[in-house]
């Protein structure tokens, strides 16, 4: 059991249902493995603390926070600084505290397309893209996405206002390469002209597990597959996609490589990977 003194370093995951989350296993493992003195724990906090517990954190021994649902957004009012990426974005996941200070990024997009580059194989400037959502995390993955200029990203999403909304952004801020479109259109000509194929929704994991988020029949043996859900590892999409002889990718790639980006943020060290993957994965 880890012992806390006045000068161990602490860091937390703040959000309002955080008895499921990954992250105090995997930091703390790698806490462990460098011999730091360091800590992560989570802390559930109700909407109407949230800003008095993040001024009173930055007054401790903290080095950074990791920031879920539904803080992503709140955060922004109470930082000094934002990462260029983050700001176009327009949420914050990790947040550094230096000096009293606190400095927000965001690193949901840049471990999704770490885990493409990676654990894929992809380069990005190379592939037309399909992504399904428009949400917070998909938000992220196509800035990141973008501003590696792909050939192409055909974004759809059910509410298409969304992805109206962020392709419009990108193509004028980042790289004019993104096309929206209704989730219900015909996606096949998109599909037969796309490179790889990423689920950014909610659908395949419960309660919606066993669903796919497009018709089965668009996947083809040379289609690459990443999804971003890790609960269940294999979702149908990427079981069947698997199952066809595509190259897959999942969301503990995610998970994985945006917790390496946010430990190197807050300690200048390179994280211990192998063994965050077995204190979360097994
Ligand atoms: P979000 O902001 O709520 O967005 C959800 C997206 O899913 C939206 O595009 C939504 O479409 C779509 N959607 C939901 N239900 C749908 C349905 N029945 N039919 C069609 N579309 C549907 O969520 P998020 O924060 O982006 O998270 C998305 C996923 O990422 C979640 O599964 C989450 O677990 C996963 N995630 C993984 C990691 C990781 O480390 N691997 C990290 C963060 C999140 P509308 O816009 O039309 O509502």
């Amino acid at each position: 059991m880890k012992t806390i003194g006045v000068n161990t370093k602490l860091a937390s995951i703040i959000g309002t249902d955080i008895g499921h989350s990954k992250s105090p296993a995997m930091m703390n493992a790698a806490f462990e493995e460098l011999g730091m003195d360091a800590y992560y724990f989570p802390m559930n906090i109700q909407e109407e603390d949230f800003g008095t517990v993040v001024k009173g954190l930055s007054k401790m021994n903290y080095m950074g926070l990791t920031i879920t649902i539904p803080y992503k957004l709140e955060i922004l009012s109470y930082l000094d600084e934002i990462d260029p990426l983050a700001k176009i974005i327009g949420a914050v996941n990790t947040v550094r505290i230096q000096d009293g200070k606190l400095k927000g990024f965001n690193t949901d997009g840049e471990g999704f397309v770490r885990g493409l580059e990676v654990d894929g194989g992809l380069i990005i400037a190379d592939q037309t893209f399909l992504v399904i959502g428009a949400g917070g995390v998909s938000r992220a993955i196509m800035t990141v996405l973008a501003s590696r200029r792909p050939k192409k990203i055909y974004l759809a999403n059910r509410t298409v206002e969304k992805a109206e909304e962020i392709c419009e952004k990108l193509n004028r801020e980042v790289c004019p390469c993104c096309v929206p479109l209704p989730l219900d259109c015909n996606l096949e000509p998109f599909a037969a002209e796309s490179t790889v194929l990423i689920n950014a929704t909610n659908i395949g994991m419960p309660p919606m597990e066993g669903k796919s988020p497009v018709d089965l029949s668009l996947l083809r043996p040379d289609l690459f597959v990443a999804d971003v859900i890790y609960n269940p590892r294999r979702t149908l999409l990427l079981e069947t996609a698997e199952k066809m002889g595509c190259r897959v990718v999942n969301g503990q790639s995610l998970l994985l490589h945006q917790g390496k980006i946010a430990f190197q943020i807050w300690t200048g060290k390179e994280a211990p990977v192998d063994v965050m993957a077995r204190a979360v994965f097994g």
